[in-house]
């Protein structure tokens, strides 16, 4: 395979999009092309109101729009030119069936593995970008065997991505690492260098890490896990505070000291968020499991338990300090997303913590810059009682001031 001249990457999510628009800005030389079945979010993506926010994402997408990064709904069209197909399309949890509530629905990504053996010709790489379950890899390259034709050939590689959402520019530009997994083979080990050929260009060699697939499927599940589990702990050490006196804040900073632990990621809060960490922790689970290790389940489905337990000792311990009832009493919520910069809800603390103090009859009033009032109602419209006042970015109201 001579020089990669062109990159497609299935999926304008929170990954993809980001993703592409720094290969794009690091490799001007190389066309890419994000596509999506979602006509919505391709218009978005090619306006000046991008479908998700991300700081410094703007900037990079109105510097290469137009110029080697574009974005499309043919997909087809996309993965015919491509020297190399990223899939970055959503594994949401199943909601039915065998593993239903933990295990990672694959349908999308095994959709986008059938139309690239539809409509693919020549020599491609089909790089998995989404987390998935260790060995989905092989269930592509399955996929691609049952179908392939005389003039399609192609490698699987596992590339997951360690961005964190709202500083998902700066990740990308500077990664603690790069993983790469691919077959032992020769031809699996010439398709890792060419890809790795693309992250040379900004990321040092030494950052770049090569494993064998299923190393490189597993580590994002681990990390993933290990980065939950660090919060899990945390958090059960400030039930412990509470009730001792004992301040969270001063242990945390107190065995952050020790190198062996580090400073990181050690503050008590209402609980992780966001689409990721509980997602991978139940499939991990799921996947012990499944692979009849009911220990080492049980020890990470403590981490969600103990999250659960932390969202719901703190919507308890607000309905405590107002003597005991929350009816009609007006509480405001400030932040609404999972984080930090970001416009993302997904499996928010927030929502937990608003249906909670709903249903026990308060009224809330809800702001938060990045997330429109839409977004939220949706998110709380399966609740029992109704937030009255849900502020949107762009509503001025006498409620934003930071508590
Ligand atoms: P993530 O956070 O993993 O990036 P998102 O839900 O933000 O996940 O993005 C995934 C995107 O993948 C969505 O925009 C969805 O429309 C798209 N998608 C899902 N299945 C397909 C498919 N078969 N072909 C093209 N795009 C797809």
């Amino acid at each position: 395979m001579g020089p990669v001249k062109r990159i497609c990457c299935i999926g304008a999510g929170y990954v993809g999009g980001p993703t592409c628009s720094v290969i794009a800005q690091m490799c001007p030389e190389i066309a890419v092309t994000v596509v999506d079945v979602n006509e919505e979010r391709i218009q978005a993506w090619n306006s000046d109101q991008l479908p998700i926010f991300e700081p410094g994402l703007q900037e990079v997408v109105e510097a290469q729009r137009g110029i080697n990064l574009f974005f499309s709904t043919d997909i087809d069209k996309a993965v015919r030119e491509a020297d190399i197909i990223f899939i970055s399309v959503n594994t949401p949890t199943k909601t039915f069936g065998l593993g239903k509530g933990r295990a990672a629905d694959l349908k999308y990504i095994e959709a986008c593995a059938r139309r690239i053996a539809q409509v693919a010709t020549g020599y491609k790489i089909v790089v998995e970008k989404s987390t998935v379950p260790v060995r989905a890899a092989e269930s592509i390259q399955r996929i691609f065997s049952a179908n392939t034709k005389s003039d399609l050939s192609f490698q699987v590689l596992s590339n997951p991505e360690f961005l964190a959402e709202g500083t998902a520019i700066s990740d990308l530009k500077n990664p603690d690492r790069v993983l790469i997994g691919g077959d032992e083979t020769p031809e699996g080990q010439r398709a890792i260098e060419t890809l790795s050929s693309i992250y040379v260009r900004w990321v040092p060699k030494t950052r770049i890490i090569t494993t064998n697939t299923w190393s490189s499927e597993l580590s994002k599940l681990a990390a993933n896990a290990f980065l939950a589990q660090r919060i899990s702990s945390i958090n059960s050490i400030s039930a412990l505070c509470e009730v001792t006196g004992a301040d969270v804040e001063e242990v945390a900073h107190a065995i952050g000291t020790d190198q062996r632990i580090g400073n990181r990621f050690l503050q008590a809060s209402v609980g992780f968020g966001g689409s990721c960490f509980q997602k991978d922790v139940l499939n991990l689970v799921y996947l012990c499991e499944a692979l009849n290790l009911p220990e080492v389940a049980q020890y990470w489905q403590q981490v969600i338990e103990l999250n659960e337990y932390q969202r719901r000792r703190f919507a308890a311990r607000i309905v405590s300090c107002l003597f005991n009832t929350v009816t009609d009493k007006k509480i405001a919520l400030l932040g609404f997303a999972f984080k930090k910069d970001t416009g993302d809800t997904r499996e928010s603390s927030s929502i937990h913590i608003s249906k909670y103090l709903m249903d026990e009859g308060a009224r809330l009033h809800i702001y938060d810059p990045k997330v429109k009032k839409e977004q939220i109602m949706q998110d709380l419209s399966h609740s029992t009682a109704s937030a009255e006042h849900l502020l949107g970015p762009h509503t001025s109201a006498p409620h934003t001031t930071p508590l």
